[in-house]
C-alpha cells in the first residue's frame, strides 16, 4: 500500500504526533492479525457515509479505508550531502508515496529550536533545500546520461528536456510539486526513472499552540506559504491526549478548543486524497466497509483490492451511488427503482459507488 513519510526538524513534535498515530484503535480493527513496523503509523480515513450504511445493512462492523504514515528518523539539514544517516534518510524518502512535513509553530519556551527561534517559514526552506538539493544531484548524475541516450534514443529527447526544466526551477529553490510538476503530470512522469523527492506530493503538519487552532488569519497566512500542498493544523500535545479518552470526553476536549474532529482524522482523510486515492463501499450485515482504489480504477481492479480472485473472475459489479442507496432506503428498493447498475470490466469507478461483485471462481 501507498504510504506518506514524516519528515521534519528535532523538536518539532514528530514523536509525539507519531505516538499518537501508533495508538489509535483503527490498527487493531483493520489488521488483526498484521504485524505492523514500528515507523509505521496506521490512521483511519473519516467517512461519515460507513456509518449510514452500516444502519441500512444492520452491519455489525465497520471498516474505514487507513493510509500508512511512517515514521522518517534521521537529520533533516545536511542529508543531501550522504553522509551515514542522510544517505538513509533520503532513501527512506525515496520509499514513500507523499511528504508530510511537521513544522513547528508552538511557541514553547521549555522546548529548545536548533535554529533558536520558531519561524516556520525558515524551518519549511531548510527541509525543502535539503530534498531540493538532493534532486539537483540526481539531475546532475543523469544528465551526460541523458544526453548521450537522447542521440539514439528519440523518447529519450523529451526527457532530457524535461530534466532541464526541472533543473531550472529546483536551481530557483522552488520543490518541483509546488511549481506543478507532479506524479501523474505529464511533465512528472517524463521524469520518472530518476526518482526525484520533490515531485512527490507534498503535506504540511503546523503543529499550533491551542488558541491559534482556531486562528483563520494564522492558518490562512500559513497556508498560502506552502500551497499548492494542504495545510492541517494541529497540536500534537493535544492529540496525544485525545487518543486515551473515551469518545464523550475526547469531544468535549476537542469542543473546548473549538475543533470539530482530531487532527489525527483530518491527517487521514487529506492523506489520502493527497495519495491520489479513492474508496468504494461494500456493505451487509457482517461489515460495512470502505475499500482503497487508485483514482481511475475499473471495476475489476477495484474487485482485485478485495481479493485477486475476485479480478480473474470478474464478471459484472452492481452498483449502487451512495446518495441512490439512502434515498431508496434498501437494495431491493433500489433494484425496484431501476438504480442498480451492471457494469462491466470497463466501468470507471466513482467515489462514493456502493458495489457487489459477480465473478467465477
Ligand atoms: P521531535 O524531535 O520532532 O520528535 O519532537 P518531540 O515530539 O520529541 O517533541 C519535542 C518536545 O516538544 C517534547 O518535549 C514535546 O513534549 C514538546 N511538544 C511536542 N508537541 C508540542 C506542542 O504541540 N506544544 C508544546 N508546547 N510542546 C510540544
Amino acid at each position: 500500500s501507498l504510504t506518506i513519510g514524516i519528515v521534519g526538524l528535532p523538536n518539532v513534535g514528530k514523536s509525539t504526533l507519531f505516538n499518537a498515530l501508533t495508538k489509535n484503535d483503527v490498527l487493531a480493527a483493520n489488521y488483526p492479525f498484521a504485524t505492523i513496523e514500528p515507523n509505521v503509523g496506521v490512521v483511519g480515513v473519516p467517512d461519515p457515509r460507513l456509518a449510514v450504511l452500516a444502519g441500512i445493512f444492520g452491519s455489525q462492523k465497520v471498516l474505514p479505508a487507513t493510509v500508512d504514515f511512517v515514521d522518517i528518523a534521521g537529520i533533516v539539514r545536511g542529508a543531501s550531502e550522504g553522509e551515514g544517516l542522510g544517505n538513509k534518510f533520503l532513501a527512506n524518502i525515496r520509499e514513500s508515496d507523499a511528504i508530510c512535513q511537521v513544522i513547528r509553530a508552538f511557541k514553547d519556551e521549555n522546548v529548545v529550536h536548533v535554529d533558536g527561534k520558531v519561524s516556520p517559514k525558515d524551518d519549511i526552506e531548510t527541509i525543502n533545500t535539503e530534498l531540493i538539493l538532493a534532486d539537483l544531484q540526481s539531475i546532475e548524475k543523469a544528465v551526460p546520461r541523458l544526453t548521450k541516450e537522447s542521440r539514439l534514443q528519440k523518447e529519450k529527447v523529451a526527457v532530457l528536456a524535461a530534466v532541464e526544466k526541472a533543473q531550472k526551477i529546483l536551481e530557483e529553490g522552488h520543490t518541483l510539486f509546488s511549481q506543478g510538476i507532479a506524479k501523474g503530470t505529464e511533465q512528472g512522469d517524463l521524469l520518472h526513472e530518476l526518482h526525484l523527492l520533490t515531485v512527490k506530493p507534498f503535506l504540511y503538519v503546523f503543529n499550533v499552540d491551542e488558541d491559534e487552532l482556531t486562528d483563520d488569519a494564522f492558518k490562512a497566512e500559513q497556508s498560502a506559504l506552502v500551497a499548492p500542498a494542504e495545510a492541517i493544523f494541529l497540536n500534537a500535545k493535544l492529540e496525544a491526549e485525545l487518543i486515551e479518552l473515551d469518545d464523550e470526553e475526547a469531544l468535549e476536549l476537542l469542543q473546548s478548543v473549538g475543533q470539530e474532529e482530531p487532527g489525527m482524522a483530518t491527517l487521514g482523510r487529506v492523506g489520502f486524497t493527497t495519495l491520489g486515492l479513492q474508496t468504494y463501499l461494500t456493505a451487509g450485515p457482517k461489515e460495512t466497509r470502505a475499500w482503497t482504489i487508485k483514482k481511475g480504477a475499473t471495476a475489476p481492479e477495484a474487485a482485485g483490492v478485495i481479493h485477486t480472485d475476485f479480478q480473474r473472475g470478474f464478471i459484472k459489479a452492481e452498483v449502487i451511488s451512495f446518495a441512490d442507496l439512502v434515498a431508496c432506503g434498501s437494495v431491493t428498493e433500489a433494484r425496484a427503482k431501476g438504480k442498480a447498475r451492471m457494469e462491466g470490466k470497463e466501468y470507471v469507478m466513482q467515489d462514493g459507488d456502493v458495489v457487489e461483485f459477480r465473478f467465477n471462481v
